[in-house]
């Protein structure tokens, strides 16, 4: 990807190597209907929220101290990608009469807390309704090329544009619909619609990188393939499986490798977000 001489965003919350303190396990009822919420509105593979009035203060990480150029590079890459999306869905939101408001993104090491609770490094990248804010632990793009087998700056573009994605969904009121549907449903069904929202941050991720490449041309040959590559390699349950030791709400799924390839492919083919219609009934 050429990204080097692209715009760097305003809005990236450095938090890398700033100490979290875990919350005490249980957090009550409360938490539990917040983190139901967030996984439906697509967080990122699968959380267990603990978000507790009764918290404790004793930290369980030790910030990093060290950040070495390489993730210095990553963190201007993200940057770059980030502001990117920022050009492409402005456009789309004006030529539409409305507004893009721009998500934060958010770095960090090893945990964070969100206006969605506290989150570890293990439950990869995630979108956050709640503040608006992206969040990833840059050692997550070390497991897509080591874990995954996806290697390139595309793929990692890729994973940016795909949690931008969500925010779009929000700012469009599709996760409010989607989760009000969900209340009203069997979990089987709801679980269908989960799927059906995270193929729509693929679609949208590709209608990005539609746009972008026309605007911008960004594209590099084999960057198409690497974004293909890491949407099948992150498809199904495989990126829960590493988060092992928490809670995998039953009812949450990104879809089958080949449904996350078929939406990011109709979107980066047709730039078109009308076109990510992952609802209708014939599909997904
Ligand atoms: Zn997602």
């Amino acid at each position: 990807m050429r990204w080097q001489l692209g715009r760097r965003s305003d809005n990236v919350e450095d938090r890398r190597g700033g100490g979290v303190s875990a919350p005490v396990v249980g957090g009550g009822i409360g938490a539990v209907v917040l983190s139901l919420i967030v996984a439906l509105l697509g967080g990122d593979p699968s959380v267990i929220w603990q978000q507790s009035g009764s918290q404790s203060n004793s930290p369980v990480t030790q910030p990093r101290t060290t950040n070495s150029s390489a993730q210095d590079q990553m963190a201007d890459f993200v940057s770059v990608v980030l502001a990117d999306t920022e050009d492409t869905w402005s456009q789309y939101f004006r030529q539409n009469g409305s507004n893009y408001v721009e998500p934060k993104l958010v770095l960090y090491t090893d945990a964070v807390r969100s206006a969605c609770g506290y989150a570890r490094s293990a439950v990869g990248p995630f979108y956050c309704p709640a503040d608006q804010k992206v969040y990833i632990d840059l050692s997550f793009y070390r497991d897509l090329k080591n874990k995954f087998q996806a290697p390139g700056d595309f793929a990692q573009a890729y994973v940016i544009a795909h949690e931008v994605g969500h925010h779009v969904q929000n700012l469009l009121g599709i996760s409010d619909q989607v989760r009000t549907l969900q209340s009203r449903v069997d979990k089987v069904e709801a679980n269908q619609l989960s799927v059906r929202l995270e193929l729509q941050a693929d679609c949208f991720a590709g209608v990005w990188a539609n746009r972008a490449q026309r605007s911008r041309q960004v594209l590099e040959e084999g960057d198409i393939e690497e974004a293909l590559n890491a949407a099948s390699s992150i498809g199904d349950d495989r990126l829960q499986q590493q988060s092992k030791g928490y809670v995998v709400p039953e009812s949450f799924t990104h879809g089958s490798s080949a449904q996350r390839v078929r939406w990011f492919k109709q979107g980066i083919q047709t730039g078109d977000p009308k076109l990510c219609n992952t609802f209708a009934p014939s599909n997904p």
